[in-house]
């Protein structure tokens, strides 16, 4: 009987003991396993650091670049391209005019009326429609006579439709890609991008093509003005508020343009006249300099791209690109734990992760995450994600974020600087930096990343204000428009009409 007891107390005591170090042996890898991804997420906070001293060097090198790009041809990164856009709209223009937007989600068809008194509901009509995918990579021809047909379409039904051949119209066209302007009205393509592949396009004057495709529908239609996006909503930003210096796209892709003095544009001295100033389209995207806070994800990212060592600044910032390092920082997680559970193929297909959905991640407001579970099952096919690892998951898209809106708050002031706008000029005779005169500035912002991304915006105004101190940055006024890369191209038809 005795030894019947003991015999089970061993028993016992023995699986216990087992069990023991089971739960203990769990224990210990789930913290390591807890470790490694922690680890990932300080590597990835470490590699993004945006702090105000990194921020402040990013500002130097835009301005130094910018100086660079305008004293000689290649000269920089950045192109800083000529538009010959020597007057923005001031309100006093008057009449109808039309504007052909090409280069964003949607290709759009616009009508302005103005009255000749500046309004702040600019009375306009837009229609979109996307682009059919095989005129995107077929001819010349093809994609203007289908550009050309969307406006007589539109034209055809103002009143009666009898109207298409009445007196000239005048019309600015948005072309968002790379152009080197020859006048306000013509330029030739430089490069596609944006998934456009036209050959016969590259090197011909894109404003040209269109007339002639105008003129083959039997259109009354001049392009009187041939514009970048940045530069149309520079141009509309201006007619509401004649203190804005600058624009900036901050949407699928990002770019810059902003008014500078023909006497700084050095590359180009002779040709122009050397007073007044003139919009330089800066095509930022492409910025790059050794202070930007680059991680393995971004160098992977920019390797397996279709244009590699091209646009760094752009994949830094823009809608493009944000979800898909966010994918690639979960994916690299996966590979270190299996807090995810098993490793999802979807985690490695490239821009699986689209922005908008990456900010509805970030920007969960549930108490369990319901939203970021939900976006992680849909788009990766991976269920059942732990509170944890979810709250991981918004703090990686927090990180990218917000060093995606502290580099463009950077490349902002970047352009303050150049033009002299940042306040760290004019200090005389001992004042604080406080009393100095600072002139009121407005930056015109455009694109759906800053305009629906709250997050983005809020960290965008946040470093903003961090860079140039409460005093100066309240001075400077970043304005959203809507459609104004499309209504100031029409403004400028209005500006350089015959
Ligand atoms: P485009 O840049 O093509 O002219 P938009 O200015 O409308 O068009 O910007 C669209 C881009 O903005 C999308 O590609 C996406 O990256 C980003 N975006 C749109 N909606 C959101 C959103 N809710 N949150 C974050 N980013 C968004
Ligand atoms: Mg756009």
């Amino acid at each position: 009987m005795g030894r019947v007891v003991v015999g089970v107390a061993v028993t016992v005591a023995v699986a216990t003991c087992a069990v023991a170090a089971l739960v203990v042996g769990r224990r210990v890898r789930s913290r390591r396993k807890w470790k490694r991804v922690a680890n990932v997420v300080r590597e990835l906070e470490e590699g993004c650091d945006t702090r105000v001293g990194r921020l402040r060097q990013v500002v130097d090198a835009m301005a130094v670049e910018m100086h660079a790009g305008l004293a000689s041809e290649g000269g920089s990164k950045l192109k800083m391209l000529l538009t010959f856009v020597d007057k923005l709209p001031n309100g006093t223009e008057r009449g109808t005019y039309y504007a052909l937007h090409l280069g964003g989600t949607n290709f759009r068809v616009l009508r302005v009326q103005l009255s000749g008194q500046p309004s702040s509901d600019l009375e306009h009509e837009v229609e979109r429609q996307p682009i059919p995918e095989n005129v995107m990579t077929s001819t010349s021809q093809d994609l203007f006579d289908f550009i050309a047909s969307s406006l007589k379409d539109f034209i055809a039904k103002e009143g009666d439709g009898s109207n298409i051949s009445k007196d000239t119209r005048e019309l600015g066209f948005t072309f968002s890609f790379p152009v080197k302007q020859m006048s306000v009205s013509s330029g030739i393509l430089i490069k596609w991008t944006k998934g456009f592949s036209i050959v016969d396009m590259v090197g011909r004057d894109v404003a040209a093509c269109l007339q002639e495709a105008l003129t083959r529908k039997g259109l009354h239609v001049r392009v009187a003005a041939l514009v970048n996006d940045t530069v149309g909503t520079l141009a509309v930003g201006h007619y509401h508020d004649p203190d804005t210096v600058a624009a900036i796209i901050i949407g699928t892709g990002t770019n810059a343009c902003y008014l500078e003095r023909v006497d700084a544009i050095i590359k180009c001295q002779g040709l122009l006249m050397t007073s007044g100033r003139m919009v330089v389209n800066m095509e930022w995207g492409n910025f790059w300099s050794s202070h930007l806070p680059r991680t393995s994800y971004d160098i992977d990212l920019d390797a397996e791209s279709p244009n590699p060592n091209d646009q760094g600044f752009e994949k830094m910032i823009s809608g493009m690109y944000l979800g898909d390092i966010v994918r690639r920082v979960i994916l690299r997680m996966t590979l270190e734990s299996d807090i995810f559970g098993p490793i999802s193929p979807k985690l490695s297909m490239p821009f699986i992760l689209r922005t908008p959905l990456m900010a509805a991640m970030h920007e969960d407001n549930s108490p369990d995450l319901r939203e970021v579970a939900r976006i992680l099952n849909d788009i990766f096919e991976i269920p059942d994600v732990p509170l944890k690892a979810r709250k991981i998951v918004v703090k990686v898209c927090d990180v990218v974020t917000r060093r995606a809106a502290r580099l463009a708050a950077a490349g902002i002031v970047g352009i303050l600087k150049k033009i002299g706008r940042d306040g760290s000029g004019g200090i005389t005779g001992g004042r604080s930096r406080s009393d100095m005169k600072m002139k009121r500035t407005v930056v015109a912002i455009e694109g759906g990343l800053y305009s629906k991304y709250t997050l983005f915006r809020e960290y965008l105004r946040e470093a903003l204000n961090e860079i140039l101190g409460e005093d100066i940055a309240k001075h400077v006024i970043l304005k959203v428009t809507q459609d104004g890369s499309g209504i100031g191209a029409a403004l400028l038809a209005a500006s350089y009409s015959s």
